[in-house]
């Protein structure tokens, strides 16, 4: 018998550092899961789908879902809101899945306070903060001067490195999913402190 109940994996790391990229490779080979779609205020970039990258909402829309207390955690990053909706992310815990989520240092360490017994959190940096300006460059989503706030918030973010229970150095895409694939499989058997208080009094058969 093994335990079912739903199971966090947090990723972080700087813009830029493959995150998304690493996700899409491994995906449709780690089980059922539910990537959480944060809500931002920061514009859309091309390419981005409203629903699918985020749901992009203005700063009062955001401001009522604070109020309205309809997130698990929130952040300022650079400059714009991102938060994770408390609700798809209770529903997907209950059927079991295993959630993903694609949120910053501040954002981990509100889940991991929350929810650290469920939660399995992995920084993704790039090899070198030269390799980020390089990929920032080459996605060409964002101006250099959004780059440059980007690079210096990076060197800030790798300050934190030691929050997190794992570290993925993403320099060569394939060996870094494998590890990613991995890390997600065993994210999934990591058991709350209730469960084990009901397995040890089921395991205790004899009178
Ligand atoms: P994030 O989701 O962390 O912001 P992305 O997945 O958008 O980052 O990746 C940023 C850019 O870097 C993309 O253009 C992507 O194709 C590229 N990239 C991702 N991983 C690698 C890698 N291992 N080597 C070279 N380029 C990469
Ligand atoms: P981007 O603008 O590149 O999509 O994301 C910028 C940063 O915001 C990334 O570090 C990303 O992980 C973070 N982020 C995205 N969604 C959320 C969220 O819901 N909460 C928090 N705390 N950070 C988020």
């Amino acid at each position: 018998m093994n335990h079912n109940t739903g199971a966090i994996l947090v990723l972080s790391g700087p813009s830029g550092a493959g995150k998304s990229t690493i996700l899409k490779e491994i995906i449709d080979d780690i089980g059922e899961c539910h990537f959480s779609i944060s809500t931002t205020t920061r514009s859309i970039r091309t390419g981005e789908v409203d629903g699918v990258d985020y749901h992009f909402v203005t700063k009062e829309e955001f401001k009522k879902d604070i109020e309205d207390d309809m997130f698990l955690e929130y952040a300022n990053v650079h400059g714009n809101y991102y938060g994770t909706s408390i609700r798809p992310v209770k529903q997907a815990l209950k059927d079991a899945k295993l959630v993903i989520f694609d949120i910053d240092v501040q954002g981990n360490t509100v889940v991991t306070n929350r929810l650290g017994d469920i939660t399995t959190s992995v920084f993704i940096s790039p090899p070198t903060l030269s390799a980020l300006k390089e990929r920032l460059q080459g996605r060409k989503t964002d101006t250099q001067e959004v780059i440059n706030g980007r690079l210096e918030m990076a060197k800030r973010e790798i300050q934190r490195i030691s929050e997190y229970d794992y570290l993925i150095i993403n320099d060569d895409l394939e060996e870094a999913a494998g590890i990613l694939k991995t890390i997600a499989k065993a994210a999934r058997l990591k058991i709350p402190g209730n469960e084990i208080n009901e397995f040890t009094q089921k395991w205790e058969d004899i009178d």
